[in-house]
């Protein structure tokens, strides 16, 4: 048994700023009671702010974040599956610090995120959701990630081998050209192409992400009933109100593309791309406010592992700058919490009796700070409780 004294909370919608007690027993909420409850016998946590645990909805975890050095990176990618195992639980552990307890991966091509899936099971990390290996067009962006298909026929049959894929990753789109403010190239598949994908997912019952920017790769993947558009640059006020009727999630990962702003020199970004970037990013702000206005669903998620992107702080980063663009802060932990595990069909995100206990503690509200957010004191995943302490993680039954 474990008590949880928090001094405000977030329950999965809305904000508390009022003292609460949770009683976790095993791997569920078995209490909510206002006020602070005593509860002898109990493993006590005091925590000034406790939320349902966080999610990064669009990661991927064997690539290191912290490494900004662009030629490392590169030969990083040879680097083999013990290294990338290596990084990918350190990342599991950052993400834990965050207040992190479900990440989804969204592809690399040597299934390091299937076996990061299968070794955190019954552990105190964070649970992982993968895509294992995406799809992506032949002679197309997404070698890092992604398997080649060159049709209809070719796409279906790859879709059903995704039998232990958690989601089915499809690359749509292809890269930014920074200076242009555009996507390169024209959608990686045509309707026919989408619609044979999306079907044999369907089939298998696995939801569809589609790495996707620009208005014409958008509107094929909502017409192809996609569930999740994976940064999503370039939208308009049109596309996001067919996005909310259709329930189609969006995953902006705002900070690849700040990060590569502010340090453009890291990147050889020169002056028309630094200018093209702005554009693309008070576009993106001024989208993000659209969204939340028109109800589309907002999924949390920052791209972790790609340049500049840092798995943990990642998350964070991008958290801040949906509160930046005029998100009110409880729609903001919403878009981290409740809105992907309904999104994705998975149980919790929500603070209630019954409910998995899959909880983040932090310091302090993220109402006087979302900063506070960043480490947390904390963290229960499945009934496994981990302290930022250095307290070995118990079993909390
Ligand atoms: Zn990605």
């Amino acid at each position: 048994m474990l008590t949880i004294h928090a001094d405000a909370w977030f329950d999965g919608s809305e904000l508390h700023h009022r003292p609460v007690t949770v009683l976790v027993d095993g791997a569920v909420i078995t209490a909510v009671h206002d006020g602070r409850v005593a509860v002898p016998l109990s493993e006590t946590l005091h925590v000034g702010f406790l939320s349902p645990g966080l999610v990064e909805s669009h990661a991927h975890l064997f690539l290191d974040g912290h490494e900004q050095d662009t030629a490392k990176r590169q030969a990083y990618m040879e680097a083999g599956r013990d290294a990338f195992l290596a990084t990918g639980r350190k990342n599991l552990e950052r993400l834990r610090a965050s207040g992190i307890t479900l990440v989804r991966d969204c592809g690399d091509k040597w299934g390091i995120n299937h076996a990061l899936r299968a070794e955190a099971v019954g552990t105190a990390l964070p649970v992982v959701r993968s895509a294992g290996v995406a799809l992506r067009r032949k002679g197309r962006y997404g070698s890092f990630m992604a398997e080649e298909v060159t049709d209809a026929a070719t796409a279906a049959a790859a879709v059903r081998t995704r039998t232990g894929s958690d989601d089915v990753k499809i690359v749509l789109t292809g890269i930014i050209d920074f200076a242009a403010a555009a996507v390169k190239g024209g959608p990686q598949f045509n309707l026919d192409e989408l619609n044979a994908i999306a079907a044999a997912a369907k089939q298998l019952g696995k939801p569809t992400v589609a790495h996707c920017s620009g208005r014409e790769g958008i509107d094929l993947a909502v017409q192809a009933g996609i569930g999740s558009i994976e940064h999503g640059f370039f939208l308009d006020a049109g596309l996001l109100d067919r996005m909310a009727e259709r329930g189609t999630a969006w995953t902006p990962t705002w900070i690849p593309v700040a990060w590569v702003r502010d340090n453009p020199a890291s990147c050889g970004v020169g002056a028309d791309g630094v200018a093209g970037l702005g554009r693309i990013l008070d576009q993106h702000r001024a989208n993000l406010q659209e969204a939340h206005r028109r109800g589309t669903i907002i999924l949390a998620g920052s791209d972790a592992g790609s340049l500049g992107v840092r798995h943990g702080d990642g998350l964070h980063d991008d958290l801040a700058a949906y509160a930046d663009a005029g998100l009110p802060i409880a729609a903001v932990l919403t878009a981290a919490t409740s809105a992907p595990r309904r999104a994705l069909g998975l149980a919790g995100g929500r603070i209630a009796c019954g409910e998995p206990a899959d909880l983040a503690c932090f310091t302090a509200s993220p109402v006087t700070g979302l900063s506070h957010l960043r480490r947390a004191v904390a963290t229960v995943i499945g009934g496994q409780v981990w302290r930022a302490d250095g307290m070995t993680a118990r079993t909390a039954a």
